[in-house]
């Protein structure tokens, strides 16, 4: 960890007596007016307003100059550490009823926190599909907690920043200006918030007497986990999700998936929507969303895609082909927070009716009465789009990381990314001890070690690697077998950091 010696260093003297005593005089002003006011009402000391603002705004440097020096010297420290136990301990502290000083509570979290965290940030990380987070995002982030802003709804430039993404989402996905969208945690309520759209809009269109127990829907037998679960919170159930084969490159079977709505519409179900996916969660694969939609609009069903992750891909122009009828779509989920790099949380559901949109979820209160003018006007608020009244400015660190490094740059990470993917391809090909398990279609390679008893090997070899703190991969199962899973999706991962989950895979192999 870095001490008072490193951070005075990196900060030049000048400027910091410059930053610390020459705002420092007005908040001590200021505090001694707030003094002076507290006194003569009586109301002593109730706010959470520092009495030395000086003092706070020296400690609050410090903490991102840690930060920034954790960031700087990612790779000389391992992807991961297991907990210590006396760290885990430490979070069964007592209820903190007396107050702490913001130094010591900063203390405790250099000590039991920053060293482990989930390892994400590093290079070396690919494990499941994380975003590596970046540094105009985070600082956008701190400056949306300072804001306080609530973005459920109200006339204020948070909303504004929310809905220029919207706009600019739209243009990237070659939406129409009615569309209408909004952050969200993630694609998990993305996709469930899309599928109560596309309900919510059958069921107008075929009437109010209309009972949802014969809908069905349809998606690959690839599809993401949430969306089964989507189904079951809906109400409709998981048994309403007919799941349909994928062909070798992992992509829904539209033959298969024609035939079984001719099958569905025959037994007396209501078929309503297709969920295709761009970018399994398993192995990177992506539906053929332009057939998707042409048999969509064919059989006047809803169309949802899960772009989770790989929808951003139409930020590169060598991938933007692979997404071609994406702009058809009904609905759309993704996340900025996968290949886009922004700190979580920042998901996205976009969906083509503005006006089915805003049916599904406006529900009208006393309490949130718009107005012409003051600070409720500004209808529709984003709190008409979704389930949330208090959200978030998530919007902030995404206009910041878009804005500092540009579009043409994301889209720069991401082919990247997928290039060290085809080299851990290679690699992978040309060693004899191991295995590809499925094709390679953007940035996840799944691959295994060929020794005996492959499938606990491979689960040990994977340990091993979380435990060395060398690489971070995870583990699926591709045909029943095991599967070393490598997702690249952080901008720092270089080739070295590939090499190196090679070269260490048949080491532990070989010694096993
Ligand atoms: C990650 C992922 C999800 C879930 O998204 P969250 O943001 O984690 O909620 C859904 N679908 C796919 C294909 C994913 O990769």
């Amino acid at each position: 960890m870095n001490n008072a010696k490193t951070r005075t260093k990196r900060i030049p003297k000048t400027t910091s007596q410059r930053l610390y005593l020459g705002s420092g005089r007005v908040g001590l002003a200021r505090s001694e007016k707030l003094r002076t006011a507290q006194d003569v009402t009586g109301s002593s000391a109730c706010g959470l307003d520092p009495e030395d603002w000086t003092e706070s705004r020296v400690q609050a440097h410090r903490m991102l100059d840690d930060l920034f020096d954790h960031l700087e010297g990612l790779r000389d420290g391992p992807v991961w550490r297991p907990l210590p136990s006396a760290v885990r301990e430490s979070f069964d502290a007592p209820l903190p009823i007396a107050p702490s000083e913001l130094s010591a509570v900063h203390e405790d979290f250099l000590r039991n926190i920053l060293p482990y965290g989930n390892g994400n940030l590093h290079p070396a990380f690919m494990g499941w599909v994380h975003g590596g987070g970046n540094l105009a995002g985070m600082l956008g982030e701190m400056l949306a907690g300072g804001l306080n802003a609530n973005l459920g709804g109200r006339d204020h430039a948070p909303i504004e920043v929310e809905r220029q993404i919207l706009r600019w989402v739209r243009q990237i996905f070659g939406f129409p200006a009615t569309a209408t969208g909004l952050f969200l945690t993630g694609s998990s309520m993305a996709n469930f918030m899309g599928l109560l759209v596309a309900r919510h809009a059958t069921l107008v269109e075929s009437g109010p007497d209309a009972a949802d127990c014969s809908l069905v829907a349809y998606a690959s037998n690839a599809v993401h986990g949430c969306v089964p679960q989507a189904m079951e919170l809906s109400g409709l159930g998981r048994a309403a999700l007919r799941l349909i084969p994928v062909d070798e490159a992992g992509r829904i079977r539209l033959d298969i998936l024609s035939s079984s709505i001719a099958a569905d519409r025959a037994a007396g179900f209501r078929p309503f929507l297709i969920v295709g996916t761009a970018g399994t969660v398993d192995i990177g694969a992506v539906d053929d969303i332009d057939g998707l939609a042409t048999l969509a609009e064919r059989e006047n069903l809803w169309f949802h895609v899960d772009g989770a992750f790989g929808a951003l891909a139409i930020l590169s122009p060598t991938l933007s082909p692979l997404l071609a009828g994406l702009e058809r779509s009904d609905s759309l989920a993704f996340d900025f927070h996968k290949w886009g790099q922004v700190p979580y949380d920042a998901g996205f559901l976009l969906v083509r009716d503005g006006e089915a949109h805003q049916a599904t979820f406006a529900s009208p209160a006393a309490y949130l009465r718009r107005e012409a003018r003051g600070l409720a006007a500004n209808s529709p608020w984003p709190c008409d789009f979704g389930i949330d009244l208090s959200r978030g400015f998530r919007a902030l660190k995404t206009w910041f990381t878009l804005k500092t490094y540009g579009l043409a740059k994301l889209g720069d990470v991401i082919d990247n990314t997928c290039a060290l993917a085809r080299r851990l391809e290679a690699r992978v090909r040309a060693e004899p001890s191991l295995e590809l398990l499925a094709p390679v279609a953007l940035n996840i390679v799944c691959f295994r070690h060929r020794g005996v008893d492959p499938d606990s090997l491979n689960a040990r070899i994977v340990a091993d690697l979380h435990e060395s703190g060398i690489a971070a991969p995870s583990t699926t199962q591709i045909g029943g077998q095991l599967a070393i899973r490598a997702a690249i999706v952080n901008h720092r991962t270089a080739a070295r950091d590939v090499d190196a989950l090679v070269d260490e895979v048949l080491a532990l192999g070989s010694r096993r």
